[in-house]
Parts: C-alpha cells; structure tokens; sequence
C-alpha cells in the first residue's frame, strides 16, 4: 500500500494514542514516559515525544514512528502495520460522531454493496423529495465545493467530501433509522476503500456523480436522485473490486 494511506494515517493518528493502548505512559513535561514494552526495565526509559510524532527508547535504543511502533510491538512488516492502523484505527477516526465498529472484509463487498445500492438509492430519492429549503441550499454549497475541488486528487479531501455528501442525502431523507443504517454501512465501506485507496483511479467520475446526485437533491428530482445513486454505488465497487 502507498503513501496515500500512510500520509493519512499519519494526519489523524496521534503516536501517543496508539502506544498508549499497550504501554501507560505518564506525561513528562512535553513528552510522556512509560516502562519500555521491548526490554525489562523498572524505571521508565521509554519516550514518546508527541510534538515530532516520535518514540524512542533510551534503554534499549529502539524508536521510531507510529509505523515501527506497531511493527516492533505486532512483529509484523511495514505494509502489515500500515493495514492495521488503516483498518482499525483511521475508520474509528473518520466517523466523528464514533457510530460503533464492526470487522468487514473484502468478501463482505458484494452483500454490502447490494444492500448499499438497495438502501441508498431509496434513500436519495426520498431525499429529493423530502430536503427542507435549508437542505436544498446546503446542497448547492456542496456543488460549489465540489467544483472548486475538480481536478484535485487529494485523497484526503475527496473522502471527505464524500463523506460529507452521503452524509447529507442521509439527513435529507427524514428517517432517523434509515440514516443510521446508512452511516453505519458508510463507515464499513470506508474501511474496505482505505484498504484500496491509492490504487482505485475513478475520482473524477465520482465527482461528476456527486454533482448529479447534489443537483436531484437540490432540484427535488427524486427518480434522477435514486437512479445516479444506484450507478454510484455499483460504479464504486466494480472500482474497488479490479484493484483489489
Ligand atoms: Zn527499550
Ligand atoms: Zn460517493
């Protein structure tokens, strides 16, 4: 996996929260200190120093990064650790309101996606028929941004926007219980994109998607809404799906 989900790690993931799951460790002025995991010791020489995203053991002389801590500590390889912080860590990040976690699996992409495009589509054309006034505007404003974001590939940007989009058809459709399902298949489906981030190549079309998809919303065209989101959906799987 590449430096697209490794840089994204990196931004949400603070070193001191993920060596604090297996080490307590004490604050210390700017830095924290704790019993170091990788040798016997009884007084702490262990550091993590939050400002530079680092650890560093002065006993025994190991340290790093957020991604050598989770080899040293798993015994695994760079692209392991990678996949571990992305899978179960960066998801519980991403939904801010912290919906609930539950493991998915690259086989669960067909069902997920069936029951997605079911859902979704139902729930996009509910929300062109449903959206409040204010809702309708807030779609435009997201138009706007998408069209400042066209041509950028800024995969950190394009999922929150995503996110946000989805987010929003979610809202406008008036069913609380239909937008929590949803959200929490958005959340799984995110886990299964952050494993095929950096190799899935159909951002533009995706873009021109969410446009039409805003455009329904705001123009209250519930079939065009309901039938954009159903390609959407298949649209990204079959995505995901050759590159993965
Ligand atoms: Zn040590
Ligand atoms: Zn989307």
């Amino acid at each position: 996996m590449a430096v697209g989900v490794a840089a994204e790690v990196k931004n949400k993931l603070a070193v001191v929260d993920v060596v604090g799951e297996s080490v307590t460790l004490k604050k210390a002025g700017t830095t924290y200190k704790g019993l170091c995991p990788f040798h016997g010791e009884k007084t702490p020489s262990f550091v993590v120093t939050p400002q530079r995203e680092t650890w560093h053991c002065f006993g025994c002389g190991l340290g790093g990064d957020i991604f050598s801590f989770v080899m040293q500590r798993d015994g695994v390889t760079f692209p392991e650790a990678l996949r571990t912080l992305a899978q179960e860590k960066l998801v519980e990040v991403y939904p801010r309101r912290g919906i609930f976690v539950t493991s998915v699996e690259v086989r669960d992409l067909a069902s997920l996606s069936e029951v997605r495009g079911l859902l979704e589509s139902a729930a996009a054309r509910l929300a062109a028929e449903r959206a409040t006034r204010e809702e309708r505007r807030e779609a435009t404003t997201l138009i706007s941004e998408l069209d400042g974001n066209a041509g950028e590939h800024d995969e950190r940007r394009l999922i929150d926007l995503d996110q946000r989009i989805h987010r929003h058809i979610y809202r406008c459709a008036h069913n609380p219980f239909l937008e929590e399902t949803l959200n929490e298949y958005y959340v799984l489906t995110l886990r299964i994109w952050f494993l095929a981030l950096d190799r899935v190549a159909r951002l533009d079309e995706a873009v021109g998607e969410h446009r039409d998809l805003m455009e329904a919303i705001r123009d209250g065209d519930g079939p065009r809404a309901e039938e954009t989101m159903r390609r959407h959906i298949q649209g990204f799987e079959q995505a995901i799906r050759q590159v993965l």
